[in-house]
């Protein structure tokens, strides 16, 4: 028996790191899986190897949503599930934000995850779950992530309004905060040929040492077994909560 037998369940920005984890987690725990993200190669590649459905879904778009949600019931009857993971990172210092960074981030991050929960809670079945991908910087502040930060603070109110608004028809909605977690977005040199990744990762072991109190970066695989129990039934009687997954970042400073 997998912990999600019979449910189906759409994961955005799939191809790669956290959200594929979850992809590949969910299948092997029962679930039918749509493998939503703008990389149409590796997200093809992902579903085919997988046993899950692709598609091609800018979570910006309104439309896109329209067209994955009638895919998603086209290929598997009907929706239980949705993990909001597709997201941006920029780094730059508040003053130096061009506006229009600021919106891309925005239209990504955070009305990306309302465009889901608007298009996937009408369509979906009652008793469903909605798993929102905040961070760790939508509880707290992070010098030169501003539009970032921003953007996952909102993640974190829509995930309390939205859990008001479905959980008479039994859906919950939950958010996970990770802190530092091993994908290229917190390692971009993963993503460059030219680059030497793990000679990146070893700069920023240190780094993580001294800020995590566990002494090391997440892996996304243990980003995926959160978003499992959020989306299974061992989390039935919890909805509207952060979730934070970092190493006990988050917990404060250490003197010692
Ligand atoms: P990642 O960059 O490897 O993956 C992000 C995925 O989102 C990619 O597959 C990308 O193509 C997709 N994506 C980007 N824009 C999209 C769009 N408009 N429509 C659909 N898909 C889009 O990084 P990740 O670490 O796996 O990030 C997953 C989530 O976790 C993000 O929301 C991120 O903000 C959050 N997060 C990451 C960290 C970290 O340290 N890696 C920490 C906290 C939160």
């Amino acid at each position: 028996m997998g912990k999600l037998d019979g449910r189906v369940v759409i994961v955005t920005g799939a191809a790669r790191g956290q959200g594929e984890q979850e992809a590949r987690l969910f299948r092997q725990e029962g679930a039918d899986v749509v493998v939503a993200d703008v990389l149409d190669d590796p997200g093809e590649a992902l579903a085919k190897e997988i046993g899950a459905r692709y598609v091609h879904l800018d979570v910006g778009e309104e439309d896109d949503w329209r067209s994955a949600v009638s895919a998603a019931k086209e290929a598997y009857g009907h929706i239980d599930g949705l993990v909001n993971n597709a997201g941006i990172l920029r780094f730059n210092s508040l003053v130096d934000t061009p506006l229009d960074e600021f919106m891309q981030v925005v239209r990504v991050n955070q009305a990306g995850c309302f465009l889901g929960i608007k298009a996937v809670a009408p369509e979906m079945a009652d008793g469903g779950t909605i798993v929102n991908t905040a961070s760790y910087t939508g509880l707290t502040g992070m010098a030169a992530v501003g539009a970032y930060a921003a953007s996952k603070h909102a993640i974190v109110g829509l995930t309390r309004v939205a859990a008001l608004e479905l959980a008479p028809r039994g859906i919950r909605v939950n958010a996970m905060c990770p802190g530092a977690i091993d994908t290229a977005m917190s390692n971009p040199a993963q993503l460059d040929p030219a680059a030497d990744a793990q000679a990146t990762a070893r700069a920023l072991d240190g780094l993580y040492r001294k800020l995590v109190p566990l002494g090391r970066i997440g892996r996304a695989e243990e980003v995926a077994r959160l978003a499992l129990f959020l989306t299974s039934e061992d989390s039935s009687y919890i909805t509207g909560q952060p979730f934070v997954i970092d190493g006990g970042w988050l917990a404060g400073v250490s003197v010692l």
